[in-house]
């Protein structure tokens, strides 16, 4: 596709400023004004507009197509989330007006909304109060371990490791890492923590136990009861990487089952879109003994019903992100958890669960099935004897459906990572399942046809590491 500069045609306009030029020019003080006209593109409002429409149609999105990512719950979000982040009220509102002495009334609402998003996640975990202000889970991740590491401090423990299972998500290690801990893997067997394995790495020196789940091979943890009570007797903490809550709401409560961190992904289970790089939101959730340590600034609740911004917390880690977080991004959860309720949450995770294991069961004669239990809101599998994950997900491509989560987990041979969320519908799955027979039946009769996917989209394949390496990101516009 050509550049808005390779159409530019010279005098062509799309919008006649209501004030000329010159008059604009008069109004600015001299030094302030251009030496040479600026190198805009000369265009027609329709040659904008099919640009702009084009460009979105080259992208894959959840609004144009079916996109069961493993691990990134790509689910459809109501746009009436979207009108809700964009009222006025909130969009308008500055951030420093909360601390703008005699401007308190301006943003009562902003902090209730805090407060109140704060209160159902409590009540959705089970846990003692949350922190809104991380930006993403892993950001999520690195608050809830500094939490630990000041639990730990405060209490004159000496505790320099992390226990983490090898069915985690990768960003577990890193964020424990970051934190300074030493980062100990705990080997799963047939798919999930055992509690002997887990007891021969338990000593004083371990901080905490971090897990994610369900994890990332899609199944649920079924030892927690007894994986919580061995921590518990060595002073460790227990971590629940809740990124993927759209398995568990309203059937388990993280809270109630003793663990002492939990981080949520907004923008993956609560109306925001997940992908793209952001914007996100990743919650922290507490039990009451990490409660002192929550970062500031805390939004609290008067005894007139009025909202403040309190900061006299001595044993606050501090700031973890700028101001309060992403806070359009809780208007989305906000709107969306009042507009499902209890019930409707609880539905919500019923679909993900039932839509995942019904291309679990649907998927056993096409691709190979590593784990055959019941599965949770995702799934793994391999690709089929003699062929490679990497192919079949660029075939899916050219069908129009994206690709899989491809060679995650590292624990799973060509590894595909399937997770369809609670959007879909049955015959949307069942056309997955029927692309994916017709790429094995191709890729068997026709190998090389696999190798040259995809041929319809607007590139083909990349050499990913020069595509990293070596970007090259501006266009020659010529002088
Ligand atoms: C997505 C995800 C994360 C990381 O979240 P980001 O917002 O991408 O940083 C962590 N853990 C699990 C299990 C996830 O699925």
């Amino acid at each position: 596709m050509k550049t808005v500069f390779a159409q530019s045609c010279p005098g062509r306009l799309g919008v006649v400023p209501r004030t000329p030029a010159r008059r604009a020019a008069d109004m600015l003080p001299s030094a302030l004004l251009r030496k040479q006209r600026p190198r805009l593109p000369e265009l027609s409002e329709l040659d904008v507009v099919r640009h702009f429409t084009g460009l979105s149609r080259l992208n894959f999105s959840v609004d144009g197509n079916f996109y069961p990512l493993g691990s990134c719950t790509m689910k459809y979000n109501a746009k009436f989330m979207e009108q809700v982040a964009a009222l006025p009220g909130f969009t308008s509102l500055h951030p420093l007006m909360a601390q703008l002495r005699g401007a308190g009334h301006y943003t009562q609402g902003a902090l209730q909304v805090i407060w109140e998003l704060e209160q159902q996640l409590c009540e959705i975990t089970g846990m003692k109060a949350f922190t809104l202000q991380p930006m993403a889970g892993a950001n999520g991740e690195f608050t809830g371990v500094m939490l630990i590491a000041a639990y730990h401090r405060d209490k004159g423990n000496h505790k320099t490791k992390i226990l983490i299972p090898d069915s985690a998500h990768g960003t577990n290690p890193a964020s424990a890492t970051l934190a300074g801990y030493e980062v100990v893997n705990i080997p799963t067997h047939n798919g999930i923590i055992d509690p002997e394995e887990l007891e021969s790495a338990l000593d004083d020196g371990v901080a905490a136990l971090m897990m994610t789940c369900p994890n990332t091979l899609g199944l649920f943890e079924n030892n927690l009861p007894r994986i919580v009570e061995k921590l518990r007797r060595v002073d460790a903490l227990l971590y629940y990487d809740g990124a993927n809550m759209n398995a568990i709401m309203g059937k388990m409560r993280v809270g109630d089952v003793g663990f002492d961190v939990v981080h949520l992904n907004l923008h993956k289970t609560f109306g925001t879109p997940h992908g793209g790089g952001g914007p996100g939101s990743g919650p922290v959730g507490v039990s009451e003994r990490l409660v002192p340590f929550l970062p500031v600034s805390r939004v609290e609740k008067q005894q007139d019903g009025s909202f403040i911004l309190s900061y006299d917390k001595p044993k606050s880690i501090g700031y973890i992100a700028p101001f309060y977080g992403n806070f359009a991004v809780f208007l989305k959860a906000y709107a969306y958890i009042l507009r499902l309720g209890g019930e409707g949450l609880r539905r919500a995770s019923e679909y993900a669960v039932l839509n995942a294991n019904y291309l679990h069961k649907k998927l056993a004669t096409t691709l190979d099935i590593p784990y055959e239990r019941l599965c949770m809101h995702e799934f793994v599998a391999s690709a089929p004897e003699g062929m490679r994950a990497l192919d079949i997900a660029k075939a899916l491509l050219d069908r129009g459906i994206h690709a899989p989560t491809v060679y995650f987990p590292l624990i799973v041979h060509e590894c595909l990572m399937f997770e369809p969320t609670e959007t879909e519908s049955r015959e949307t799955l069942d056309e997955l399942v029927n692309t994916l027979e017709d790429i094995v039946k191709t890729g068997r009769e026709n190998p090389q046809a696999l190798l040259d996917a995809p041929v319809h989209t607007p590139v083909r394949r990349l050499d990913e590491t020069a595509a990293a390496r070596q970007m090259i990101l501006t266009e020659d516009m010529g002088a």
